[in-house]
């Protein structure tokens, strides 16, 4: 039997800087990361496109949903580009206020978490999948059964930082959620968030490939719920595009509802304005084939879809095309609509929605019925949008759980 004083489940985004900060906080007790990869870190490099967006300017619980958005209010005190910077990792901003490092490298922010865990002594044990928490046999200690070797490590004080289920290939198999469950501990049910939609495959054939900028409603039973402008992406039977990902979780919330999509695909002009310009390209046109009618406002192939959702069969010749038609295409393009029937599921979703619910823990992210452990990043019920608030959750709850064990440990709280 190994121990230690403090272990941490998970060595993802949040178990990584939750034991760095329990080790600065504590550098004199012992601690370690346990992982199930052969290696630690291994989500981190696949985020941002290998650029790992890893922060936001614009941190507020308005950028989260679940349970735990409300917990923003605790994280933003600590600053995910501070902690980096004491890592050695320079961060700067773009335009639209995401934080990445300055060498645009998620293996060079990798790199920094796994130099400082090896400074400061933190075990890293890979290759171990933790399988269960046993509470009983202990005295003030906790002892954690590991399955595969029937290997046993117990730890003073335990984080859990297992993540969700998403990608599973990169570590987060949602064995964690099941341990919490089996301990008594709410959760609410997993699902795919942040992950392209499914649609009609037949009714977006044609678009594969195409991308459009638009203004999109997720709407449920014929009710708009939230409204992104962004770029949409076409790909086989799938919606995708940052503005769709940040749409994604209300699948899960409506799934019951009829769902569907419906795209403004020329959101910054007025109806009456669009009706004006198609009645002038009509004009224009007059002579050109109905397939060529809109391709100087969208791609050619958008702009023979939108014609062909209006109208069914389109008049050979634009100049044929009549008011009555024209008006049924502003309809249409004012409002496309694709029917949402399903999410591309966790092999593709960036984040799993659910987790641990907000009133299981503390303050200090220390579960309110188990005394000695704690959890953070993606494991708990909250989901933020793209553009790096999942990542600075997951390093600024892991850090201060971190602190948190360490400093309970130390008798200071
Ligand atoms: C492709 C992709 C790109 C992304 N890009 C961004 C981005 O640019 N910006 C952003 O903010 N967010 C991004 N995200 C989301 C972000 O990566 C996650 O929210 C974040 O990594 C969660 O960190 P975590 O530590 O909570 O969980 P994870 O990173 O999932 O880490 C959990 C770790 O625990 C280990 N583990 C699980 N169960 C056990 C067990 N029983 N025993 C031992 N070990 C276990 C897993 O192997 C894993 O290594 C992206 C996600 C993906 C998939």
């Amino acid at each position: 039997m190994r121990s230690f004083d403090i272990a941490v489940i998970g060595g993802g985004a949040s178990g990584l800087a939750a034991a760095i900060n329990a080790k600065r906080t504590s550098p004199g007790s012992s601690a370690a990361i346990i992982e199930r990869l052969p290696r630690t870190g291994k989500k981190i490099l696949a985020t941002g496109n290998g650029r790992c967006n890893l922060s936001n300017v614009d941190l507020s619980p308005d950028n989260y949903s679940g349970t735990c958005k409300e917990f923003i209010k605790r994280t933003s005190g600590f600053s995910v580009t501070d902690f980096f910077m004491s890592l050695g990792v320079i961060c700067e901003s773009d335009s639209a206020g995401r934080i990445y490092p300055r060498s645009h490298s998620a293996a060079s922010v990798l790199d920094a978490l796994r130099l400082e865990c090896s400074r400061l002594g933190v075990e890293e044990i890979c290759g171990l999948e933790i399988s269960g928490i046993d509470r009983n046999n202990v005295s003030d200690r906790m002892m954690l059964a590991v399955k595969a070797s029937d290997d046993i490590i117990s730890a003073k004080r335990i984080i859990l930082a297992g993540g969700g289920m998403s990608q599973p290939a990169l570590g987060s198999n949602g064995s964690l959620l099941g341990i919490c469950k089996a301990l008594g501990i709410k959760t609410i049910p997993a699902y795919p968030a942040l992950v392209p939609l499914m649609t009609d495959p037949k009714l977006v054939k044609p678009l594969k490939g195409q991308r459009a900028d638009a203004n999109v409603v997720f709407c449920a039973n014929g009710k708009g719920i939230k409204s992104i402008r962004g770029e949409v992406q076409f790909t086989d039977g799938l919606v995708s595009g940052i503005c769709v990902f940040d749409l994604s979780h209300l699948y899960e919330l409506y799934k019951n509802s009829e769902c569907e999509l419906r795209m403004d695909l020329l959101p910054d002009i007025s109806r009456k304005a669009v009706r004006e310009l198609l009645l002038n390209l009509r004009q224009i046109r007059s002579y050109a084939s109905t397939d060529d009618y809109l391709s100087g406002i969208f791609t050619r192939p958008l702009g023979i879809y939108v014609l062909k959702r209006a109208l069914g069969n389109c008049p050979e010749l634009t100049k044929d095309i009549d008011d009555r038609m024209i008006d049924k295409t502003v309809a249409t393009l004012k409002s496309l609509s694709f029917p949402v029937t399903g999410t591309a599921g966790y092999e593709r979703s960036q984040i799993t929605g659910g987790g641990i619910v907000a009133e299981e823990l503390r303050e200090n992210f220390e579960f309110r019925k188990i005394k000695g452990l704690y959890a953070c990043g993606e494991l708990l019920d909250i989901c933020g949008q793209c553009g790096g608030y999942n990542l600075d959750f997951a390093f600024s709850s892991g850090a201060l759980a971190g602190k948190s064990a360490a400093s309970d440990l130390l008798g200071r709280q």
